[in-house]
């Protein structure tokens, strides 16, 4: 193979978003890992990506008439993208042997680097029925279900590479469905029982958290992976002695986030504010912050591209660059939008026969449907947003999936489409059914300002409008993640409210109150006060909120320390 000339910095991520028709993605994460590998291609940095193969993807979503969410397995072909890896480890679930295999996906960076991806599979004919699905289905399926996929990427992924040949500089961990190989890591660099005095640990701890680093994405105890001891024990066996795991996982259940800080040498959160609550979280760790960003090509509208590669060349591997975009003629940064806008209303269109006018200031919102997203808080006084529209008009384009057994946000998206068929006479609304990659390209560069409404403190980062400002879309944002660091107000976008926890209340009242007095007297009173504010989010956001300047920092301070 040929990536084994060099030792690498082996990422594990249990979603990836590595193309349109590759569905092992769900939400912000796996484009983070994808946008990671694109920004390691570009950046030649040395990294080999692990992932599921997941041949089920997470799901494609349709929605009936009202507005309820259908669920199908959206199934792909390996074959078609990644070529068949012959090396096979075997790790052990429940006392038996379960055998993985890989494909080889190559990400190809538009500069030409090369990154290789290995995507871990189960589905073999020596495997039991039920370990053959084990890499079907994304965030699938009950906790030993759960458990088991991450056996697979934790453990397998060690061996895999190992049998491929790889040597391993540095393991990172997105987030902690992977810390299982962290164990894996103790196991092979343990002590031999001789060189042991009585009542020492024969694992070599400082071993291997020199290996390791690890991101943690959520803000909430909740959120992390945690699994009952008695089902560890069941499915793990004797994989590691229970003393031992308890000390590094957590005494009630097996926390993976806990098993990884205590197994690694650099941790951090996604965002300066997120770092911060983790510190709280997880008080006596040390936990730094890496802002998170987004891969400039693959996010930049290609009539953008055209433009940046006229008037700040070099770009695309210093998007520092972006932070002279004032040099931009007005007219051909506006032309450049309106082009965007013109392409996502004919996707629309073509998506949902809902016609949007070109010259409607257009408000988008998409990310996953889930409560602490707030995608209801636009409509929280319909009277309200019908008399700002009337004074002045705007109209929206929405997506997102929730997740399957995420009942409150599928009611969340029956509910978005209740107030589109009550505001029908007075605003224009799209859904767009199935969102990913392709739409979140259209959107956050086809609408004219981005809006995101989570409850603060749980918006880890967020990056989706980091990906609007690299086309010059301003965002409206409450004050939580990325945004606290991203906001200008009134040059790089809007805020709504403060970085204290508000009521609900609070920032619905808000948010009108900067749509009718800021957002739309400035849309529509003022084009050049409008493309200045384009610029702003160029200057001063796109030319940082991007994944380049997070793989430097992840190279320099994580992974050659
Ligand atoms: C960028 C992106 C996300 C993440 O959006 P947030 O703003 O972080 O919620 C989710 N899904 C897709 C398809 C994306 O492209």
């Amino acid at each position: 193979m040929e990536f084994l000339h060099v030792p690498r910095v082996a990422y594990f991520s249990m979603e990836i978003a590595l193309h349109n028709e590759i569905p092992t993605y769900s939400g912000g994460l796996g484009v983070l890992a994808g946008d990671t590998v694109h920004s390691a291609a570009d950046l030649e940095l040395p990294l080999v990506a692990v992932s599921l193969v997941s041949r089920r993807g997470y799901f494609r979503q349709e929605i009936d008439a009202q507005g309820r969410q259908i669920e199908h397995p959206d199934e792909w072909e390996p074959g078609r993208f990644a070529s068949r890896l012959t090396a096979a480890v075997a790790v052990q679930i429940e006392g038996r042997d379960v055998w993985v295999f890989g494909w080889l996906y190559v990400l190809q960076g538009h500069m030409n680097g090369r990154v290789p991806v290995i995507l871990l599979d189960t589905d073999l004919a020596e495997n039991h029925p039920d370990d053959r699905q084990l890499t079907h289905h994304l965030y699938g399926g009950d906790a030993a279900y759960r458990l088991k996929q991450e056996i697979v990427l934790g453990v397998g992924g060690v061996r895999m590479l190992q049998a491929l040949g790889f040597r391993v500089r540095q393991y990172h961990m997105n987030e902690g469905h992977s810390a299982l190989l962290a164990l894996e890591l103790l196991r092979r660099y343990a002590y031999p029982p001789e060189d042991l005095r009585a009542g020492e640990s024969p694992y070599n701890v400082p071993w291997v958290r020199d290996m390791c680093s690890f991101t943690t994405h959520t803000p909430v105890e909740a959120g992390h992976d945690q699994f009952p001891y008695d089902l560890v024990q069941n499915v793990l066996r004797n994989f590691i002695d229970l003393p031992t795991l308890k000390t590094l996982a957590g005494d009630d259940r097996l926390n993976m986030t806990r098993l990884a800080l205590n197994l690694s040498q650099y941790v951090n959160g996604v965002a300066k504010r997120h770092a911060e609550v983790s510190r709280k979280l997880f008080p006596g760790y040390s936990v730094h912050a890496i802002t998170n960003g987004v891969h400039p090509y693959t996010w930049t509208f290609p009539g953008f591209v055209k433009l940046y590669d006229a008037y700040l060349p070099g770009w695309c591997h210093e998007p520092e660059v972006l932070s002279r975009a004032d040099r931009i003629p007005d007219e051909a940064l506006w032309n450049a939008h309106q082009e965007a806008k013109r392409a996502l209303i004919e996707k629309v269109k073509a998506l949902t026969q809902v016609n949007l006018n070109l010259h409607v200031l257009t408000l988008g919102f998409a990310r996953r449907m889930t409560a602490y997203k707030r995608p209801d808080l636009l409509f929280s006084d319909l009277a309200r947003l019908k008399s700002i529209a009337r004074e002045r008009p705007l109209q929206l384009v929405l997506a997102g999936k929730a997740h399957p057994r995420d009942d409150g946000g599928k009611r969340l998206i029956e509910t978005l489409h209740a107030h589109m068929r009550e505001l029908a006479a007075d605003i224009t609304i799209a859904y767009l059914p199935n969102y990913d990659l392709q739409i979140a390209q259209a959107m956050t560069a086809g609408v004219d300002v981005w809006l995101n409404t989570p409850l603060r403190p749980l918006e880890a980062s967020g990056t989706s409008g980091m990906k609007a400002a690299l086309n010059g879309v301003p965002q409206l944002s409450v004050l939580d993640g990325w945004w606290i660091e991203g906001c200008i107000e009134g040059v790089t976008g809007w805020a709504i409210g403060d970085t204290k926890e508000a009521p609900n209340g609070a920032d619905g009242r808000e948010l009108y109150q900067k749509l009718e007095q800021a957002v739309l007297p400035l849309y529509y009173g003022n084009r050049a006060g409008w493309i200045g504010m384009m610029k702003g989010a160029i200057c001063k956001n796109a030319c940082y909120f991007n994944s380049h300047r997070m793989m430097r920092r992840y190279a320099t301070e994580a992974y050659l320390r």
